[in-house]
């Protein structure tokens, strides 16, 4: 980079209250349209691998929620559904007998939410595949779930296929916040109920997720969802900020607000007796444990290779991303249960920087990145070519260097989103300088 230190100062003011600056990336899918190639997207069947598989439906279509969901459809659809899945899991296998996995994410939408037989259709698979493959001393696979969908048999059998942890979101206890935003929750003693039965499996982990930055919270509200927390007592949380940028104009973010509602989150959970790092958005009760499943972990720090299936997903391997058919096309959802196979249609191709920027950018939920990582996809030369960088958010105390971690710091973290730019190529993402807004991301 041969930008001035005076360049680099002008840039990140300009992008200080941007929210469209975040973990997301690319901010368009635009920015990549240079990248796209026509072939498979290569995985290295030396290393070890993850699977995700996304379940797009879902019994509530909370607004603020970006991910991409329908409402669950008709029985029928949902076991074509599932059936098209495994298909596409076992010509994958096929294609990499030897492979090792080091995580198996199941997520959506609501993997819970489908009926009982497509529910045991796809654990069964599940646990015919983990069979048949190698699998890394660190593998912890996950689930996620609502309490609303959790039944007694569903713990079960989740238990039964040897899923060790199971995510479920609540996003904030407080009627006023999430009713108007059509998503209803259930009572802390019902959650608590599930819980208590979720511990009597030999399910080890459970993960409760909740946002901040969402309209109609406030420092009160946050306070409300701490003292569930404190009353649910699970061994992870894990905490998202709002974003804006896939769900439209029709909500605006405060980020002073935000930073502080984080804040609060995160004094609370620590005095709660939970480990984390300030700008990290996992919380752990066990010091050694990072609070998420393998397949995050190491895809968040380490940015190993994984592979994901059904509409939408997203995969990675070293030289590039793809996804499945449905990524910004959530027209495709109609269609759901109509086709035999979610492969990708989507292949990017990129450049090291680009590799780099979406490293970064997914590294940020931990709150900073690993420098051997980010030296890795540069050949070695990430501090060289970023030492302006480097040496402006360090002398303004907004990171800190660590043995092998840039972290943000915790003035830092309140432009974390500016401060993970800083390391994007500059020349797609000018047009979003002064939170200037293209009208393509909302089309
Ligand atoms: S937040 Fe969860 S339950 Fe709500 S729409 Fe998104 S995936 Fe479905």
């Amino acid at each position: 980079m041969t930008t001035s230190y005076i360049d680099i100062e002008s840039l990140f003011e300009s992008r200080k209250n941007n929210p469209l600056f975040n973990t997301s990336y690319p901010i368009s899918p635009k920015d990549w349209v240079e990248y796209s190639v026509s072939g498979e997207l290569p995985f290295e069947a030396i290393k070890p691998m993850a699977f995700y598989v996304h379940i797009p439906f879902c019994e509530q279509i909370c607004s603020f929620c970006e991910y991409t969901r329908i409402c669950v459809p008709s029985k029928e659809m949902q076991f074509r559904y599932i059936k098209a899945l495994i298909s596409d899991i076992e010509i994958f296998i096929r294609q990499y007998p030897e492979i090792k996995l080091y995580g198996f994410d199941i997520g959506g939408g609501t993997p819970t939410s489908l009926c009982d037989k497509a529910f045991s259709m796809l654990l069964d698979e599940y646990q015919n595949l983990i069979s048949r493959v190698l699998l890394t001393a660190d593998y912890e696979p996950s689930i996620e779930a609502t309490f609303q969908t959790l039944s007694d048999e569903k713990i079960s059998v989740i238990g039964k296929a040897g899923i060790s942890r199971i995510s479920l979101g609540i996003q904030s206890v407080v009627e006023s916040v999430v009713n108007p935003l059509h998503r209803q929750n259930v009572d802390a003693t019902a959650m608590k109920e599930t819980i208590d039965k979720i511990h009597a499996t030999k399910i080890k982990k459970v993960n409760l997720d909740l946002m901040y930055g969402l309209p109609g919270q406030t420092a009160d509200t946050i306070r409300n969802d701490l003292e569930t927390i404190s009353f649910l007592n699970p061994e992870q949380v894990t905490v998202y900020e709002f974003r804006t940028n896939q769900v439209g104009s029709a909500f605006s973010v405060n980020s002073e607000t935000s930073y502080e509602q984080y804040c609060l989150l995160y004094d609370g959970l620590i005095r709660l007796g939970y480990k984390s790092d300030f700008g990290q958005n996992t919380f752990s009760k066990d010091t050694g444990d990072y609070g998420v499943s393998s397949y995050l972990r190491h895809r968040m720090l380490d940015r190993w290779q994984y592979k994901g299936f059904g509409i939408s997903a997203q995969s990675m391997s070293m030289n590039g991303l793809s996804y499945n058919i449905g990524k910004n096309d959530g027209s495709i959802l109609t269609q759901i249960g109509f086709n035999d196979s979610y492969e990708p249609n989507i292949y990017y191709s990129l450049p090291k920087q680009e590799l780099l920027a979406k490293f970064i950018a997914i590294s940020g939920y931990s709150g900073g990145f690993s420098l051997p990582t980010a030296n890795q996809i540069m050949d070695g030369q990430f501090v060289s070519i970023y030492t302006d960088v480097l040496k402006f958010l360090y002398d303004k105390n907004l990171i800190t260097c660590s043995g092998d971690r840039i972290q943000i710091s915790k003035e830092g973290f309140r432009y974390y989103g500016a401060i993970l730019s800083m390391f994007y190529p500059i020349n797609n993402i000018e047009a979003y300088a002064n939170n200037q807004n293209p009208s393509y991301l909302h089309k």
